[in-house]
């Protein structure tokens, strides 16, 4: 039953307010982290064949690490695990999973690979927004994915995907976590450079990334060092290392708590956010590591030149495999072990690639 606001009282807890909670002028608590341990199940991530180490599995030991450090010393923070097993999570999933729980803080944690074997060190990626335009590009085409899934609506507030004036809210929504990222992939870096055990900074770095650019919270993106640098493999590879690595992230997820749960405002250290050139022959990274074995995939293009990351005709899709077969480069997405399940997926692929259509990889 609606009852009359007694404007007095009201007045009484607005001006006892500020006095009653002096370190929370923002109202503002960090009370929930979801912590997202890249890949998982046939999707192995980078993998060393050398030493027969997954990127899935350091992915997940770090985040049970991290997860666990944080329980233990903020018993009244909630950590959420998008996996605690070695099971396969869409990549829309993942953001998803964050966004139901009303997560504060998202934190996915993967593993660098390059051709390059030198290329080496830590770097932490937070949703871009520097270019604008292009961005929104990558925005819109990718936002159509979301149609695909059962709760959208509920998810997304009421957000239309095919209602231009949606995209507005979503620019903002994405515009107001981008300086509270930015503060954390710092604060992460800045451990990794000051602690180790991979002191070597690749520095702090915006990218459209699929799993970032949809959650509606502070979030950022771990690579912890490559798999295909052999210094970093070995430090990798040791669980001391491995904890070492967790502790500065749950170091960077402490000082980022103080200043969220105080008075909301973030510094940062601006000599993070400079990058080395980009070797493009280090820029594997985004790309899924070849699945072996046979296989189904959704091929969603084929050209006689190699295209770029990022190049228009790959309309924002930025997980893919690219095989020159016959003097054509051929760009698949998906890794179905049935051609049933490829074919389920295909109708939803070929909204954005009329012409895509299932093979068999073997
Ligand atoms: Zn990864």
């Amino acid at each position: 039953m609606p009852t009359r606001p007694n404007i007095l009282w009201m007045l009484v807890v607005l001006l006892l307010w500020p006095a009653a909670l002096p370190a929370q002028e923002s109202g503002l608590r960090l009370k929930t982290v979801v912590i997202d341990a890249g890949h998982g199940g046939h999707d192995p991530g980078a993998v060393s064949k050398a030493s027969k180490l997954s990127e899935k599995q350091i992915n997940l030991d770090l985040a049970l690490k991290l997860g666990a450090r944080i329980s233990k010393e903020y018993p009244d923070v909630k950590v959420i695990y998008t996996r605690k097993t070695d099971k396969f999570v869409e990549l829309a999933e993942r953001g998803n999973i964050a966004n139901r729980n009303h997560a504060d803080l998202f934190i996915s944690i993967h593993v660098n690979s390059a051709k390059a074997s030198a290329a080496s060190g830590t770097e932490t990626f937070v949703m871009g927004t520097d270019k604008s335009a292009s961005n929104m590009a990558v925005c819109q085409r990718e936002n159509a994915v979301i149609l695909l899934e059962d709760d959208y609506t509920t998810t997304y507030e009421g957000f239309d995907p095919d209602n231009p004036e949606s995209y507005i809210i979503f620019n903002l929504m994405q515009n107001a976590h981008f300086e509270q990222s930015i503060a954390f992939a710092s604060l992460v870096q800045r451990n990794f450079i000051d602690k180790g055990p991979i002191t070597k900074s690749r520095g702090v770095r915006q990218a459209p990334l699929m799993v970032l650019w949809r959650t509606t919270m502070p979030s950022v993106l771990v690579e912890v060092g490559f798999l295909s640098n052999a210094g970093d493999r070995t430090k990798l590879n040791q669980a001391e290392n491995r904890q070492k690595i967790a502790d500065d992230i749950f170091d960077a997820f402490v000082t980022f708590k103080k200043q969220y749960d105080s008075d909301g405002s973030f510094s940062f250290d601006p000599t993070l956010l400079e990058t080395p050139d980009d070797d493009p022959e280090e820029e594997e990274h985004a790309l899924p590591a070849p699945v072996v074995g046979p296989h189904f995939e959704i091929q969603i293009l084929a050209s006689s030149k190699k295209l770029k990351n990022g190049s228009p005709d790959l309309k924002g899709v930025q997980e893919y495999r690219c095989r020159f077969i016959n003097g054509m480069y051929k760009y698949s997405v998906g890794n179905f072990s049935t051609k049933e399940e490829a074919a389920r997926r295909l109708p939803a692929i070929q909204k954005k690639f009329p012409g895509a259509f299932v093979v068999r990889i073997d």
